[in-house]
């Protein structure tokens, strides 16, 4: 069971709203490609991860913020002990050695031993007597890594549902303990994040319009009840548009009174104040 979902970050959705209303820097450009790597990887694993459900309890995305950050994708708490796994969507070929992985600054593996040192440093703090395994698991099946040793502790694609099979033998039986265990866990889980991107963005120098959800150009109007994107020839309705282009302003400017003027003025008065009225009103 999951008493933490996983939820699209919100750095994430501020990006995707911004994509097309301004010219990205290529580091923001590259985030934006990583984060929904990401989280496209980490939704493989929790499927994978479904079989166990019963068995385990799943914090996904819990994140500890002492004097360093650990960010874990997703921590699963057994009778038998606590497996903190990192996704990776990874294609492509790729070469681990003694020292890491080849032509990386920021190797996934130190990383994940620095996050579960800092994670049992938590557990003896909190006296949660559990031990503790720790993964990257590659969930990419057109991914390939040359150098993988028996002792690293790496889960390549092929070997997921052999993985995840031994979790369900291991994992014993959840009792009330272990789901106060998780609790406990839990309620270390930090929303900040200091390392997250910013990207400066003003009413002003955010681009207006109803964007296509895929090529994120202008829509034109093809009937009153439809939109059309030329570049892709994808048609929504407007009413559709409307409520999506109203979800972006919420993101990028939160707080502000969802007043129909303003929303006339974002969506690029390509709808008319009626019909934002009547799309809105509830
Ligand atoms: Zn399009």
């Amino acid at each position: 069971m999951q008493i933490k979902s996983r939820n699209i970050p919100a750095e994430l959705r501020v990006l995707e709203s911004l994509n097309g209303r301004m010219a990205f820097l290529p580091e923001v450009d590259r985030q934006l490609r990583n984060m929904r790597d990401g989280l496209a990887g980490e939704c493989r694993l929790d499927l994978a991860l479904e079989s166990v459900s019963d068995c385990v309890i799943q914090i996904s995305d819990f994140t500890l913020a002492r004097n360093q950050l650990c960010q874990i994708d997703a921590v699963l708490v057994s009778a038998n002990g606590i497996y903190l796994l990192d996704a990776k969507n990874w294609s492509g070929r790729h070469t681990v050695g003694d020292k890491g992985f080849e032509r990386l600054t920021n190797d996934p593996l130190d990383q994940l031993k620095r996050a579960e040192k800092l994670f049992c440093r938590m557990l003896e703090y909190e006296r949660i007597p559990l031990q503790v395994l720790s993964r990257l698991v590659f969930v990419n099946p057109e991914m390939t890594l040359y150098g993988v040793q028996p002792e690293m502790p790496i889960v390549l694609p092929q070997q997921l549902p052999e993985f995840v099979s031994e979790i369900k033998r291991h994992a014993g039986v959840l009792t009330e303990w272990e789901m106060r265990v998780a609790q406990r866990i839990l309620a270390k889980h930090s929303e900040d994040n200091p390392y997250r991107l910013k990207v400066d963005y003003t009413w002003e120098t955010v681009g207006k319009g109803m964007l296509c959800t895929s090529c994120r150009r202008l829509l034109v109007e093809k009937s009153h009840k439809y939109m059309w994107c030329p570049v892709c020839q994808v048609v929504e309705s407007k009413g559709a548009a409307l409520l999506r282009t109203k979800a972006e302003m919420d993101v990028l400017f939160p707080g502000c009174k969802p007043e129909v003027d303003r929303l006339y003025r974002f969506c690029g008065g390509m709808v008319s104040k009626r019909g934002i009225f009547k799309a809105t009103r509830n």
